[in-house]
C-alpha cells in the first residue's frame, strides 16, 4: 500500500531532504545521559511576566483572531522597538506583519517575490529552511560558500561569483546560524553596492540581533539605498525565548508587505492571539531578562570557544547568535562521522558541518544555549574522545 500513496505525494516534496538537525536530535533523545548542544533555541524558559501575559489574554477572553497583520499594538510597540533598538523606522500600520515564528515570515517573503526561474542566493553554511523554502516558492536557491578565513562573512568577490542573470534575491543572516558570524556596518557597506549594481532584493534575516556580544548589531536596511529592497524578518523565538510560543514579524517596502499580506490572509489568518500578548509584554517590560540571558551566552560562548581551541577543535570567536563552529578537520573524520563517533561514545550531540550547506563539512555546530554545568560536562568528555583519537 505505501508506494501507492507514493504515487500521491507531489515532486517537489518527495525530493525535499529531510532537516539534519531533527535526524541527530531524535537519534539522542532515544540514549540516556546524553548532553545536547544539538538544539537551536534558548534553555531559558520565557520571563514569567510573559507567562503571565499568555495567562491574561486568555482569561480577558482574547480568544478569537487578531487582524490579519497582528494587534496594532503590538506593531507600534515593533515600530518603536525597532526604532530604538535599531535605528530603523517602519509604518505599524502598512509595513509591519505579525507572523508564526521566523519562519513564516520567511516562507512569506519568498512566496511573494519568487517567479519561477529565479534565483536566490543563499549564504551558506546557513539555517537549513532557506533553501527548501525558496524550491517550495518556485525558485532555486544558489548558495554563497563563506569561508572560516573570512570568519564566514561575505566579500564582494564571493557575492560576485555568484550572481547571474536570473538573480533576483539574496538571503543574509547575520549574526549566523550556524556560525555566529556578524558583519559591521563597514563590512555591509562593502558589499551593498554589488547588490545595488545588480538591483538585488535582500532578505535579512536578523532574529539573532539582539544577541550580538561585541559589538552593536546593524542592520543592512539602515545602509543607504537599501531600506527600499529590503524585506527584514525577526521575531520572539531567540532573544525573548520563546521559540513555542511561535512569533516573529517582518517590515519593508509597503509594496512587498502588502502583498505578503495576502497571501497570510489566505494561508494563516493571523499570528496566535495569546503569543500576541505574551510578546507586548515582553516588548514592555522584557530588556532586563534579554540582557540577562545575554550575559549568560557570552560567559557560555567565552567559556566554550576557548576550551575548543585548547582541546585542538580551532574555532573562531562567534559575533552573535549562541553557536560555536569548531573546526574537526584535525581529527581527519568526516562531520558525519565525528558527530555520530561522539555521541555513540561520549554522549554529546552536536551538528555535523554539512548539514547547512556548502562549507559546512569539516565543521560541527554546537549550541551554547545549555546551562554552564552541562558544558563543562561536554568539554571534559569532548576532550576525553579527543585525546582517544591523538593517541590512536
Ligand atoms: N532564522 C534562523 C536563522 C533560525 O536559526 C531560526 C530557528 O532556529 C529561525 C529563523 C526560525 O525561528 P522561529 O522560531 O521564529 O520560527
Amino acid at each position: 500500500m505505501k508506494h501507492v500513496q507514493q504515487q500521491y505525494v507531489s515532486k517537489t516534496a518527495s525530493q525535499l531532504k529531510p532537516s539534519g538537525i531533527r535526524k541527530f536530535f531524535d537519534l539522542a533523545s532515544q540514549m540516556d545521559n546524553v548532553i545536547s548542544l544539538g538544539v537551536g533555541e534558548p534553555d531559558f524558559v520565557t520571563p514569567w511576566n510573559v507567562c503571565e501575559a499568555g495567562y491574561a489574554s486568555l482569561e480577558s477572553g482574547y480568544t478569537a483572531y487578531t487582524a490579519n497583520a497582528g494587534l496594532l499594538e503590538l506593531r507600534e510597540e515593533i515600530s518603536s522597538y525597532l526604532s530604538e533598538q535599531f535605528s530603523l523606522n517602519y509604518s505599524a500600520e502598512s509595513q509591519i506583519i505579525l507572523t508564526v515564528g521566523a519562519s513564516q515570515a520567511i516562507d512569506l517573503a519568498f512566496r511573494a517575490v519568487i517567479d519561477p526561474g529565479d534565483e536566490v542566493i543563499i549564504v551558506e553554511p546557513g539555517f537549513v529552511a532557506y533553501a527548501p523554502a525558496v524550491t517550495l516558492a518556485g525558485g532555486t536557491p544558489v548558495s554563497l560558500e563563506t569561508k572560516a578565513e573570512d570568519e564566514f562573512k561575505i566579500t564582494r568577490e564571493s557575492l560576485e561569483k555568484v550572481i547571474t542573470k536570473r538573480t533576483k534575491a539574496i538571503l543574509l543572516c547575520f549574526p549566523s546560524n550556524p556560525t555566529g558570524a556578524t558583519m559591521s556596518e563597514a563590512e555591509l557597506k562593502s558589499v551593498t553596492d554589488v547588490i545595488e549594481e545588480h538591483d538585488l532584493l535582500v532578505l535579512s534575516d536578523e532574529i539573532y540581533a539582539e544577541l550580538t556580544y561585541d559589538e552593536t548589531h546593524y542592520s543592512i536596511a539602515r545602509v543607504n539605498g537599501m531600506r527600499e529592497r529590503t524585506i527584514l524578518i525577526s521575531g520572539f523565538s531567540k532573544a525573548f525565548a520563546m521559540t513555542g510560543w511561535r512569533l516573529g514579524y517582518v517590515t519593508g517596502p509597503e509594496e512587498i508587505i502588502s502583498a505578503m499580506l495576502k497571501i497570510h490572509q489566505y494561508t494563516m489568518m493571523c499570528a496566535p492571539t495569546i503569543a500576541q500578548h505574551g510578546a507586548l509584554e515582553a516588548l514592555k517590560s522584557g530588556r532586563e531578562d534579554l540582557e540577562r540571558m545575554k550575559k549568560s551566552y557570552r560567559q557560555r560562548r567565552n567559556f566554550l570557544v576557548k576550551s575548543f581551541n585548547n582541546i585542538g577543535l580551532s574555532c573562531h570567536m562567534p559575533g552573535g547568535a549562541f553557536y560555536a563552529f569548531p573546526s574537526i578537520q584535525a581529527t581527519g573524520m568526516t562531520s558525519d562521522e565525528f558527530a555520530e563517533k561522539l555521541l555513540e561514545e561520549e554522549r554529546v550531540a552536536v551538528v555535523p558541518g554539512h548539514v547547512f550547506g556548502a562549507g559546512g563539512e569539516g565543521y560541527v555546530r554546537c549550541s551554547y544555549a545549555t546551562s554552564i554545568d552541562s558544558l563543562q560536562e561536554a568539554v571534559k568528555r569532548i576532550e576525553r574522545f579527543m585525546k582517544r583519537r591523538q593517541q590512536a
